[in-house]
């Protein structure tokens, strides 16, 4: 094993929110001195072309499939991280395919909030800001039109006196349970990961705890060192994998810089399909 080594388990490309393309993400990795690297869009994993393996191969950065998906439980939502599942899934895709369309139309219905509280911004707009095609559009796209509207300042505006969940223009409906999410990443063979569970509540960590995950991400780009301990130790009462990574967005959130968070090549090699 390489003592060296490290991965970052958790960025975003503009196949979602984030503000680098994949290609560019791999070669940002590299110059962070990472080893490993996995892109981790929301509800999406248009970022992996053969290009991008082809690009990681050369610079020796080991890439691993990816995605966050949205869930609800309960009104509330939940980030389920999956890793290692193959790419060419037909579950998945048509999965992933379903949570566009749910996406799409909850966008919309943001959208109609928000005219409804004299910010006028449409769907089109929001479209010709983020051209690329085939991307997972949401509250962050939403919010950056609101910015370059006028409307607000900052993201963080946008989100606190709109969009954040409960917020005036919240929409919640994600379709699928973390349970649906779960079963899809197993279905493909992948390991299936709760993202970021120092975010939600504790008596819904509770319930979540109790599926089937594989892993629990303890290291986070924005979570102190000294608050990893308790979720380290849960991931270890229940001998799940304790993953980690940054949840880079790059200009987005120019706080979290890629590789601040990251596993050693043990916890990498866990989550690699047999
Ligand atoms: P969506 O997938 O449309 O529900 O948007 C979720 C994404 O919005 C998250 O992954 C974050 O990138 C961003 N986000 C959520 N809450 C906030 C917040 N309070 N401030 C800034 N960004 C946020
Ligand atoms: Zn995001
Ligand atoms: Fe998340
Ligand atoms: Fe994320």
């Amino acid at each position: 094993m390489n003592p060296e080594f490290r991965a970052d388990l958790h960025c975003h490309s503009t196949c979602s929110d984030g503000s680098d393309s994949p290609m560019d993400l791999v070669k940002k990795a590299k110059l962070a001195n990472l080893h490993g690297l996995s892109i981790t869009d929301h509800d999406s994993i248009e970022a992996y072309t053969p290009e991008l393996f082809s690009l990681a191969k050369e610079l020796g950065v080991r890439l691993l499939s990816g995605v966050e998906l949205s869930s609800e439980l309960k009104n509330i939502t939940v980030h389920v991280l999956g890793y290692g599942f193959d790419l060419q899934s037909e579950s998945l895709l048509s999965f992933l395919r379903e949570m566009q369309q749910r996406r799409n139309d909850r966008n919309r219905e943001i959208l109609e909030k928000l005219r409804g509280r004299k910010i006028m911004v449409f769907e089109e707009e929001v479209l010709s800001l983020f051209p690329e095609e085939k991307k997972s559009i949401g509250r962050p796209h939403i919010a950056a039109l609101m910015i370059k509207k006028g409307y607000v300042n900052s993201l963080k505006d946008a989100f606190e006196l709109y969009l954040k969940e409960g917020g005036s223009c919240y929409v919640p409906g994600f379709k699928f349970t973390p349970g649906d999410a779960i079963h899809q990443i197993h279905q493909a063979k992948g390991k299936a990961v709760l993202a970021h569970p120092h975010f939600i509540h504790p008596k819904s960590v509770k319930a979540l705890l109790e599926l089937p995950f594989d892993g629990l991400e303890c290291h986070y780009g924005t979570l102190h060192k000294h608050k990893e301990a308790p979720w380290l130790k849960i991931a270890k009462g229940k001998g799940w994998i304790a993953t980690g990574g940054s949840d880079y967005h790059g200009v987005f959130k120019p706080h979290i810089s890629l590789g601040c968070s990251w596993v050693n090549e043990a916890i990498f090699d866990q989550l690699i399909s047999p």
